[in-house]
This record gives structure tokens, sequence and C-alpha cells, in this order.
């Protein structure tokens, strides 16, 4: 069928007909925004044509000016093709931090200290534009020490690299944000802590002698706003600055080291660079608004929702570097360890992160931890990356992840590739192939086995089960055998329990399997534990036995448990295969 046509179906009723309501729908759930740039002329042209029945052929003429955008959203063929499933998971994330009360707001001036700490936000977007935003993500909150790696790239962008870490070093500080240690030749450390961003900001103010700090700061919002793709309004909060220039005393004493040391760029006048410095700290944005700055770091530099290059991908490439080293302060060594992620943290309790070729996400609460970071902010981020492949290492080849999800279009095709391998080669006698499938019939039996006998029903379902993992039906009578036998040794009275059995069978073969094999055999099981739409305190026992004996994390489980909870409250329809 041509494509065009094969675009239609997905979108008409039975009448040969589709509307605007539906098309617009189905937008919709890839994650695209109605409003974005790449779909302007169908947006318009659906706008005009209101409630009037589409047929083939005016559709045909509706879509062919974005017809390659428009490809790819209908075919889902966008960095993350299953965008649905994934806010889902996303939701289930941000409601397990949603209780952590822990952790103060910042107290220091007024603002942040009677900010309402039980703000929560969650904002999400992909490098193809795709975007999920949960929680209070339009509160408007002064970016603190967010504004830092952006101050950064703007410097490195007039100055260039060599002009910029003459002044500052590139080195994790592994003290607080605002200590005033320097390094030995007297650098601050990095741009990310107040040393060096007050040092980035004399740069940035010496090299525009003829304007005041304010006016500089509207440069600094520009380039803000082209980050975010002008999806929100960029806002300067002069309360905030009031504020800040009354407490800032450690800032002007990091200031005077400064001077004292190396000397200022340029010679900068003291109070102009800390009047920069702190007008960036009092910028003030929302977390919708940084997750797409944020998908702008992921993606070069381009902003996904404007297609408008904002920074130089070389900009962008150290400031993601500086942002992995020294982002979170003090606990960047940690957070690198645990999240594996460049990311930037400030006091009003903003979190923004970025996964490099995927997309950026902020999160907003203003409690934090001792270090200075929010506290469900940086929870958040460890949790995502327990569940998914988003830990830069994550990406080592030939390593087992736990088996996380990899929502990525790649991962998405290797895996259908994988499976279709891995059938073809079963039915030729491979060795490794007829392993995963032969622990995937033992583990369905002793699922089955373990409430007792195995009833015909019973073997009819791990028929099923079989034949829609690998791709045709078991071969006759193989599970009946393997039941039989499995039950004889249940019988053998000293025979030791054939669960358990079972485990450490999973727990020695496992080593030798990669993250898709081990995957189908916690699938199959699940499958069949849940055959009867329910599972059961004893079947949900068994399957954390047989996902910890396969190496499976308990994180990417319950996400399993969640997903098959939410399918039998009616919301989608199972099973959820990764295939
Ligand atoms: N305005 C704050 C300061 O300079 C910013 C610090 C931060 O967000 N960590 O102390």
């Amino acid at each position: 069928m041509d494509r065009l046509r094969q675009m239609f179906t997905v979108v008409a009723n039975d009448d040969g007909t589709t509307s605007a309501t539906r098309i617009q729908r189905h937008i919709l759930g890839s994650g695209i925004q109605l409003d974005d740039f790449r779909l302007q002329t169908t947006m318009e042209r659906l706008q005009a044509l209101g409630d009037t029945l589409i047929d083939f052929e005016a559709f045909a003429a509706l879509v062919s000016d974005e017809l390659l955008m428009l490809n790819r959203v209908f075919r889902r063929e966008l960095v993350i093709p299953d965008w649905q499933e994934f806010c889902t998971d996303i939701e289930t994330v941000f409601k397990q931090v949603a209780p952590l009360v822990s952790g103060n707001n910042a107290s220091y001036i007024p603002i942040l200290r009677d900010a309402d700490p039980e703000k929560w936000g969650v904002a999400l977007c992909s490098v193809d534009g795709q975007r999920i935003e949960i929680g209070d993500v339009d509160v408007y909150h002064s970016i603190q020490s967010v504004s830092k790696p952006i101050t950064y790239a703007y410097a490195i962008e007039k100055e260039g690299t060599d002009f910029v870490h003459q002044f500052v070093g590139a080195e994790p500080s592994g003290r607080p944000f605002n200590s005033l240690e320097l390094l030995p030749d007297l650098r601050p450390f990095n741009p990310c802590v107040n040393a060096g961003a007050i040092m980035t900001a004399g740069m940035v103010a010496s090299s525009w002698p003829e304007r005041e700090a304010r006016e500089i700061t509207t440069e600094i919002m520009n380039l803000w706003s082209g980050l975010c793709g002008d999806c929100g309004e960029v806002r300067y909060s002069e309360a905030t600055m009031l504020s800040e220039k009354d407490t800032a005393d450690n800032n002007f004493a990091i200031a005077y080291l400064l001077r004292g040391g190396r000397g200022l760029p340029r010679d900068v006048d003291l109070h102009k660079m800390l009047d920069l410095y702190l007008s960036c700290c009092s910028i003030e944005m929302t977390a919708s608004m940084l997750a797409v700055a944020a998908a702008t770091l992921a993606n070069g530099g381009v902003c996904p929702i404007t297609g408008r290059q904002v920074l130089s991908t070389e900009a962008v490439k150290k400031t993601l570097s500086v942002m992995q080293a020294a982002g979170m302060y003090d606990n960047a060594g940690v957070f690198t360890l645990e999240v594996g992620l460049p990311a930037k943290s400030g006091v009003a309790g903003a979190v923004l992160t970025v996964v490099p070729n995927l997309m950026g996400f902020a999160t907003f609460s203003p409690r934090l931890d001792p270090c200075g970071n929010s506290v469900r902010g940086v929870a958040f981020c460890r949790q995502l990356v327990e569940l998914f492949t988003f830990h830069i290492y994550d990406s080592l080849s030939g390593g087992r992840t736990g088996c996380k999800r990899d929502p990525r279009a790649s991962q998405h095709n290797r895996k259908q590739r994988d499976l279709s391998d891995l059938r073809w080669a079963v039915s030729h006698g491979d060795r490794y192939a007829l392993k995963v499938r032969d622990l995937l019939l033992e583990s369905m039996v002793a699922i089955t086995l373990a409430d007792g006998e195995i009833e015909e029903p019973e073997l009819e379902t791990m028929a099923e089960t079989y034949a829609e993992i690998m791709g045709h039906p078991p071969e006759h009578g193989e599970l009946q055998a393997m039941a039989l036998s499995r039950q004889s040794q249940i019988e053998a009275i000293d025979s030791p329990d054939p669960f358990e059995q079972l485990l450490q069978h999973l727990a020695t073969e496992q080593l030798q399997l990669d993250d898709n094999a081990r995957e189908l055999i916690l699938e199959a099981a699940f499958r069949v534990a849940c055959a009867d739409g329910e599972i059961e305190p004893e079947e949900d026992v068994q399957l954390r036995g047989i996902a910890g004996a396969l190496g499976i994390s308990e994180g990417v489980l319950e996400l399993e448990i969640a997903r098959f909870q939410r399918q039998r409250a009616g919301e989608r329809a199972f099973p959820v295969s990764p295939w």
C-alpha cells in the first residue's frame, strides 16, 4: 500500500473518512504538541476544516506540505516511539517520589524561605519535541544556580574556550557551592560553583563595557528564551535580586578573593560582575520551560520545538561536560555514579537534567538536601535511571543492565530484530537460542506447578504464551512431557523444592544470557502467573524470585507489575511486551 494510504488508514473510520479531531488526537498521542512549528500549516488547514469529514483526497492535500514530519508522527518513528507507555512510566515515578518530604527550603532570602514546599512538578521534552508535563510545571521560580552553565555557554560563545578557561577551571570541587576555596593557581574550580559562576559573569560583564549588568542580563535571558523555544516568557524578579544583594556577603568575599588573586577579566568592575551574577540567579522560569531548554542541550544546541540552533554544538559539549563534573555541587561525584547524567540544580528547587540525544527534563520541588539539591529532584533522577538505561554507562556494549527499559526508537527496532533472529535460530537448532527456549519453558512449568498439578487449561495458557513469544506453537507433547517430568520430581520424596531448583538454575544460567533473553523468560513467567487476571500473593513472591534469579532489578519488575495493574483497570491492552 502506498505510504500516504497507510497514513490515512491509521486515522480513517470504517466509512473511509476521518476528522480534524481524530487526526489531532493521533498527533497528540505521539507526544507532539498541536502548536509544533513543524506542523503549523497542517494545523491551520485542520482548523479551517472544522467538522468537515475528510476523505483520502482531502487528507492527501492536507498533509502534503509537512509530509516528512507527519510520516514520522503517524508511523510512530519519533525518538521515543511508544510515547504513551513512556508517559505512564514517568507518572509512576512521579508518584513514587511525591511522598518525600525531607529537607528544607533555602532560607537565606524570604522569597525562597516562604515558597510552598509542597510544590512538585516534572516536565520532559524529547529531542523530537515530544513533551509531557506533570504537577506544578507552570510555577515561576528563580533559576538560581541553574543559570550557571548557561552563562558559561554564553561566555564560551562570546569569548572562546581559551579565554574562558584562563579564568576558570573545569575540575569538580568536592566542596559546597559557596566555598571560598580556589584551585592552587587561584582560578575557581569550575563554572558551576559560585566562585566560578561569579568569574564567568565577570568575563561576560567585561565584554560589554558600555552596558549595565541588567542590560547584559537581558542578553542572557534572550539566550534562555531561545533554549526553551519561547514556550513561555522568561522573567526577571527584582525582588529576588534585591534580597540576593542584601545577603551576598559570601559572594562579595569570593569576588574580592578573585580580584586579589589572579585579578578579574579586563579589570571589570567588581560590583558589575556581582550584579550580573546575582541577576542571572534572579531570572525566573518554570519547569516546563527548563525542560525544553534541557532538551535543546540534549539535542546539541538545536531547540527541538523551534528547530533553531541556539548554541553551537561545541559550546553544548563543554557545558554538558562541566555539568557532569560539577553540576550537583559536592554531590556531583555520587550523582555521576548513581545517575550518570549531566545535571544542574538551583537552590529554589529546580533540577535540570540532560539525557544526551534523547531528552531533557526538569523537576521543581523546593525542599533541599544538605548539598543544596532538591530532594525530590535527585530522587526522581535516581529512580528514573533505575528503570531506564539513561546512565551514560548503561550503553556499555555487551553489558547487562538488570533489564532496564530503553524507550529509544533504535532499541525498539533492535529488540524486534533480535527476537526474530532468536525465533529463526531456534528453528535451526542454535544452542543458545534453544537454551533460552528451554529456560522459558521451565519457568512457565515451575510457576504453573507451584499451585499443584497442571490442568488442561493451564497447559493451553502455556502453549499460547509460548506461541506468542516464540512465534509458533510448542512442539507436540513438549510441554506435557516437561510438566510430567517436573511433577515426578516433586513427588520423589527427597527431591528439593522444584521452584528453588528453578531459581538456582536460572541464577547460574543468567550469567550467560543477554538482557533480551532474560526479559523473555520473565515475560513468559509473568504471563503464565497472571493468566487468570490476578497476581496472587504467592505468584508475586514467585515472580520476584524469578526476576531476582535472572538479575532483573526490582524497580523494573515493579514497573511491569504496575503496567499489569493498569491493564487490569482497563487502561491498556495486555500483554505489554518489549517487542
Ligand atoms: N543565589 C545563590 C547564591 O549565590 C545561588 C546558589 C545556588 O543556587 N546554589 O548563593
